[in-house]
């Protein structure tokens, strides 16, 4: 089946079973300064879990379904790496507004899984919440899973959001079960003996069943208090690209029907194969470029902070992972086109902005590039000046962050590749020297213009003006970039 397929079966599948088709929601949140992006299916649509009516087109619907476009920003560390994390995905899912529960939304999620997609049923695992016992027997006895493929985990597995129990956030909340498909020991470490087990890849999560029926509030960290929501709800969510990876055979989500054309234009404007899993550079490039592709046809634009920063991000590490491959010439917005072919049916936005995607894209690589090779120079010289044993001084990682806008994961990835460590703390260090100095310099730059807008001119002109290459700190991620 391919991609667009499974998205359609999904959609009418719900449909027959009285829901709304709701149109992709844009990536950037329309009402919710709280998230940078949209990350789930369900996030457009909280207020009507809490009890906002849910009016489209004039009429109720207590029933929808969408496939929602997701980035991801905390899982770029997986990319490439697991057979399972994107940044830029898509979330298939089915909710009920103090609608139907539990029961239908397992019973269905079965039928579409084993009779829709005809999965076979003695590959499917799946877990519930601890506590959940009602859960627990429709698994059991409605749906006939046999108990030894019936996981119960604490709050961290089952429980969303992940631990909110003990950690927070307040809101609205619920167990959830989530159902697995099992690859076959030849994809799984020892250890692995089933969902939430071992390090190896044999069991995928497929498929998240929420059932949001707590409004989660009082103390962070907790205990919080699990206050019962006025209405039941359901949002579920899928993931589209592992779905097809299943259906379509492939050990490999990136030789799915949607990704495997952007991997072979990588391979054939680097001249280098691709090797699956040994490919990690093929990967984040074909990842990366439709995150940003996408996020600037929502409308998001490069820049320091916040989303145009994230995008900035993304596209500066698919270039780096392309100077990997010898592509030293910007590439990144021939492959914007390709993006939009291969999902501009669903997303027309892309379509519509492609020319302004192509042409933003090209400016930001051109910049990029002049910076990154003269880091990537310095980088080079420092490393081999180094003996076996030794790590990059933090400083020196400092001035790459600050003069070619190298931020620290790119440092310590290349030293990584060289068998070199990197001094973290003393990066830190010289990073708080900075922001001490630029808080001073702030309070100067304050006190001139208080005084006269001439007075600040001059003070630029005396500095020269300096453009702003590096990276800034991204408000809320905690982690410096
Ligand atoms: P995992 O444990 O594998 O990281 P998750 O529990 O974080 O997944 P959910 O938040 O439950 O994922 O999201 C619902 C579904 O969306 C998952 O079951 C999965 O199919 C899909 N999904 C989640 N994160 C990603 C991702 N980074 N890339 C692709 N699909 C994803
Ligand atoms: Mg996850
Ligand atoms: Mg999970
Ligand atoms: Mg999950």
């Amino acid at each position: 089946m391919r991609t667009a397929e499974i998205r359609e079966a999904y959609l009418s599948f719900f449909e027959e079973k009285g829901h709304l088709r709701l149109p992709s929601f844009s990536l950037v949140p329309e009402n919710d300064p709280s998230l940078l992006f949209t990350s789930a299916g369900m996030a457009p649509l909280k207020p009507y879990f809490l009890g906002e009516r849910p009016i489209f087109g004039g009429k109720e619907w207590r029933r929808v379904t969408t496939c929602q476009e997701c980035l991801r920003v905390g899982d770029i560390e997986n990319v490439g790496r697991t057979a399972r994390h994107n940044t830029y995905f898509e979330m298939l899912g089915n909710f009920s507004f103090g609608d139907y529960f539990k029961k239908e939304a397992i019973l269905w999620a079965w039928e579409f899984l084993t009779e829709r997609l005809r999965l076979d049923p003695n590959r499917l695992w799946v877990t519930v919440f601890q506590d959940d016992d009602e859960a627990y027997a429709i698994w059991r006895d409605l749906v006939g899973v046999p108990e030894e493929r019936i996981g119960r985990f604490g709050e961290e597995e089952n429980y969303w959001p992940g631990g909110a129990i003990t950690h927070g956030p307040n809101g609205p909340s619920g167990p959830c079960s989530e159902i697995f498909y099992d690859r076959g020991p030849e994809f799984g470490t020892p250890d692995e003996t089933g969902p939430n087990t071992g390090s190896g890849d044999r069991f995928v999560e497929v498929w998240n069943l929420v059932f949001t029926q707590y409004d989660r509030q009082g103390p962070i960290p907790g205990p919080g208090i699990l206050k019962p929501l006025p209405q039941k709800n359901i949002d579920t969510g899928m993931g589209l690209y592992r779905m097809a990876a299943i259906l379509q055979g492939v050990e490999d989500f990136y030789r799915t029907d949607t990704f495997f054309p952007l991997i072979e234009e990588v391979v054939r404007l680097s001249g280098r194969p691709y090797e699956g899993k040994a490919s990690v550079p093929h990967r984040v490039i074909a990842d990366h470029i439709r995150a940003v592709v996408a996020a600037l046809s929502d409308g998001v634009t490069f820049s320091n902070t916040g989303r145009g920063y994230v995008v900035r991000r993304l596209l500066r590490r698919a270039l780096r992972y392309g100077y990997l491959l010898g592509l030293s010439e910007p590439f990144l917005h021939r492959l914007a086109p390709l993006v939009a072919e291969l999902l501009g049916d669903f997303y027309p936005e892309m379509r519509e902005h492609l020319e302004a995607t192509v042409r933003q894209v090209r400016l930001e690589e051109e910049r990029f590039l002049e910076t990154l090779e003269g880091g990537l120079k310095r980088l080079e010289t420092l490393l081999s000046g180094l003996k076996p044993g030794e790590v990059l001084p933090g400083k020196e990682a400092f001035r790459l962050y600050d003069t070619y806008g190298f931020p620290l994961d790119l440092t310590v990835e290349i030293a990584a590749e060289r068998g070199f460590g990197v001094d973290t703390e003393g990066f830190q260090k010289a990073m708080a020297e900075q922001q001490e100095r630029s808080r001073a310099h702030m309070a100067f730059e304050r006190e001139i213009f208080k005084r006269s807008a001439e007075a600040l001119e001059e003070l630029y002109a005396e500095r020269g003006a300096t453009e702003f290459l590096g990276y800034t700190t991204l408000e809320g991620e905690g982690e410096v970039l």
